[in-house]
């Protein structure tokens, strides 16, 4: 019998199982793919944005977002940085506070850590699909799709979300502990790429250093910027993802879900159209779709104008391009799962479950999730900490 069985090879799984064995607990790592940390190396385009300077409650969503807060105090993005250090990893910074190692190459964290769990002598079972818990007298009986049994006085559940399928995760943990009384909080796609209404075709791959709002019931909810890239079925680029699960909620709940787009944020729509009129009579022969020209994007320049028909109406449409939004982008598209196992059913000093004694959860399998630039890494790491130092 294992002191701890952890179920999922991923980010959460693998820094649990390092530091479960750090504190001399003997542990069985089980991943149903046949290589654990594949999603690691899809991360941050394959330089694996490992955390971020500044992390903060309001970068973490959820029905109880503050579920977050004490995990990532006992386990800071500093505790992160000399973690990785220790193991060998050198950081960087990048844009935004994001944390890279310095190699900017994802490979390197993972290599890194699967040496330092072969160091800790943390035995690990590929080509592994849990597919049932069981509370038994000593422990916990887990069973494998191809009827393994492993027995262990504590499990970890480390399955993440069903964001990204092709990568392990399709969302099957929920069952797993749904048997054992667990709440799942219906799980809906986040950092995702939005469909919108008119999709804009016509400005497919163009670029704009933009602001995002999203208003649901024509409330605003909340503000991005960033860089906006237009695409055939909508909208995509940093500020969108970090709307996306407002978008994806708001939909899933069946509000009406807008973006407005600020073109620019520089502006308000009062200056914007005192500096437009100078434009125009400082520069008269700028007419027709050249009049923005230097200003936006041609294509974009060209849409805009043709939305808004008067001159009139331009700072408006220019500081607040309206966007209906119809969906987002499917599961196999989105980076993280909003949504999850009920935070309410679990100890957030711990990770263990309140309902279910000896089982423990971390990572994207919980209902939180992050803004996009490492916090979800972050959250990762921290709640695995946490629930490491505690089975
Ligand atoms: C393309 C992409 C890029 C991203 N980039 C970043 C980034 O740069 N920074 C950032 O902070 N976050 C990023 N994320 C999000 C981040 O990767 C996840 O939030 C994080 O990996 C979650 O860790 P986890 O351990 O909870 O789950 P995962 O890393 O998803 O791991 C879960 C593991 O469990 C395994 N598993 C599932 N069910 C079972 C079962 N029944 N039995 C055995 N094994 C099972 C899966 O195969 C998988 O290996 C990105 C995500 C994607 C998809």
């Amino acid at each position: 019998m294992y002191d701890t069985v952890i179920i999922g090879g991923g980010a959460s799984g693998i820094f649990s199982a390092i530091n479960a064995a750090r504190r001399g607990k003997s542990v069985l790592l089980c991943e149903r793919l046949s290589r654990v940390g594949k999603k690691i190396l899809s991360t941050g385009n394959g330089r694996c944005n490992i955390s971020n300077q500044n992390i903060t409650q309001e970068r973490y969503h959820g029905t109880s977002p503050l579920f977050s807060a004490s995990a990532l105090t006992s386990f800071s993005a500093y505790d992160t940085v000399s973690f990785f250090e220790s193991i060998g990893l050198s950081v960087c910074e990048g844009e935004n506070g994001k944390l890279y190692p310095k190699s900017l190459q994802a490979t390197s964290v993972l290599d890194l850590m699967r040496l330092e769990l072969a160091r800790l002598g943390v035995s690990e079972t590929v080509d592994c699909f849990i597919k049932k818990i069981e509370k038994i007298k000593e422990g916990f009986k887990l069973t494998s799709e191809d009827n393994r049994v492993f027995s262990a006085k504590k499990v970890i559940l480390a399955t993440g979300g069903k964001a990204a399928p092709s990568m392990g995760t399709d969302g099957n943990g929920y069952a797993l502990v749904s048997c054992l009384g667990h709440t799942i909080i219906k799980p809906f796609p986040s950092l995702v790429q939005v469909k919108t209404q008119p999709p804009m075709r016509a400005l497919k791959g163009v670029k704009h250093h933009g602001e995002i709002t999203v208003y649901i019931d024509n409330k605003p909810k909340r503000t991005e910027s960033g860089e906006i890239l237009f695409t055939d079925y909508g909208v995509s680029g940093p500020p969108v993802f970090n709307l996306s699960r407002f978008a994806s909620k708001g939909i899933t709940d069946g509000r009406d879900v807008t973006f407005k787009l600020n073109l620019f944020p520089e502006f308000s729509e009062d200056s914007l159209s005192s500096f437009l009129k100078e434009r125009r009579r400082t520069l008269p022969h700028l007419t027709g779709e050249n009049f923005l020209c230097g200003l936006l994007p041609k294509l974009l320049a060209r849409e805009v104008l043709k939305i808004s028909k008067s001159d009139k109406d331009l700072p408006r449409f220019l500081t607040a391009l309206p966007l209906t939004v119809t969906g987002v982008m499917p599961w196999a598209n989105a980076q993280v799962t909003a949504g999850g196992i009920a935070t309410n059913e679990v100890n957030p000093k711990t990770m263990e479950s309140l309902l279910v004694p000896g089982l423990f959860f971390c990572g994207e399998v919980l209902d939180i999730d992050g803004d996009c630039g490492g916090y979800n890494l972050q959250w990762a790491w921290s709640s695995a900490y946490v629930a490491a130092q505690n089975i």
